[in-house]
């Protein structure tokens, strides 16, 4: 694991920074929403760990036109960690690829997914100081809703990160965004297990045909990514 850049580069950067969320900011809205700006700040907040959420058999939703969210999940994870590359930040990836982190003993697919998600919140619990971001879509069984919610773990910080992210994602790319931060359920095995500040980000519906063809689109990700990779650029603690 890599740790952070030096303070010089992190002014710079600070600097570059404001530049580039204010581009994103303009580039996306239309004139009827004032631009957020955010300062990024000098120095993030310790190690910033993502997790593409399912992989490997566990494509979890499948999308209206069947693409499994195993994938953008996966592709918005790259993204962010690209755009964060620029700001020399350097995350911890849980998967890179499409795979199960399931231990070789497991055989069944309820043994994977019970084995996946016990490594996933150790390889989380062994980063010092970190912050986990879980990448995840929704569904629902009616086709008209959209739009990104954040989840938030009961642990120290979730909650302030969660609100920061559902604000970033509102200014840069939904301003009529009206969902609020949610305690995430008691049935979300990592998000429960971890005792790092953990966020959860269901980025939009797949069952929500125009939004599902947004968020299989390249310059749609990298826009939700840069707008994720914004907000923890932007995260004060
Ligand atoms: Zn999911």
């Amino acid at each position: 694991m890599r740790r952070g850049v030096g303070a010089g580069l992190c002014l710079v950067t600070a600097m570059v920074g404001v530049v580039l969320l204010m581009a994103l900011a303009l580039g996306r809205l239309s004139g009827a929403v004032e631009p957020a700006v955010y300062r990024v700040v000098a120095r993030q907040p310790g190690e910033l760990v993502l997790d593409a959420g399912h992989g490997g058999e566990d494509g979890g939703a499948v999308s209206v036109t069947g693409v499994p969210e195993s994938q953008i999940n996966l592709e918005i994870v790259l993204r962010m960690r690209d755009v964060l590359g620029l700001y020399g930040v350097d995350p911890v990836l849980l998967r890179e690829e499409d795979v199960s982190l399931h231990d070789e003993g497991a055989s069944t697919l309820r043994e994977k997914k019970s084995s996946d998600l016990k490594n996933r919140v150790k390889a989380v619990r062994a980063v010092e100081d970190g912050t986990l971001v879980s990448i995840h879509q929704n569904t629902y069984s009616s086709a008209k809703y959209r739009g990104a919610q954040v989840f938030y773990a009961p642990t120290e910080g979730s909650r302030d990160l969660a609100e920061h992210i559902q604000t970033c994602i509102r200014a840069a790319l939904q301003p009529d965004n009206g969902r609020a931060v949610k305690p995430i359920p008691d049935t979300v095995y990592l998000m429960n297990h971890v005792d790092c500040p953990a966020v959860l980000v269901e980025c939009g519906f797949l069952t929500n045909p125009e939004e599902e063809a947004l968020l299989r689109d390249g310059d749609y990700q990298k826009q939700l990514a840069t707008a994720l990779a914004g907000a923890w650029l932007t995260v004060e603690r």
